[in-house]
């Protein structure tokens, strides 16, 4: 428990670190003073992961495709 509190995190809208603040059980941004819930930034986190693995997975494809129309003119 203490240790996901003092674990560092960074803002997801500028990149800038974090602190907790106990009043607001909120993470406030240093740079840009955006505030987030643990819940709120584990949420925007996983979005994030998802929205890069489908980026992945689409760049997989196009170059699976140009494989496969590469492997066709020949
Ligand atoms: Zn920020």
């Amino acid at each position: 428990m203490w240790k996901e509190v003092k674990e560092l995190r960074f803002c997801p809208d500028c990149g800038g670190t974090m602190f907790y603040d106990r009043e607001t059980r909120q993470y406030v941004c240093n740079s840009c003073g955006v505030s987030y819930t643990i819940q709120e930034l584990v949420m925007i986190k996983e979005k994030k992961m998802s929205f890069k693995e489908e980026q992945e997975r689409k760049k997989r494809q196009k170059e699976e495709y140009l494989e496969w129309w590469l492997s066709k003119k020949k």
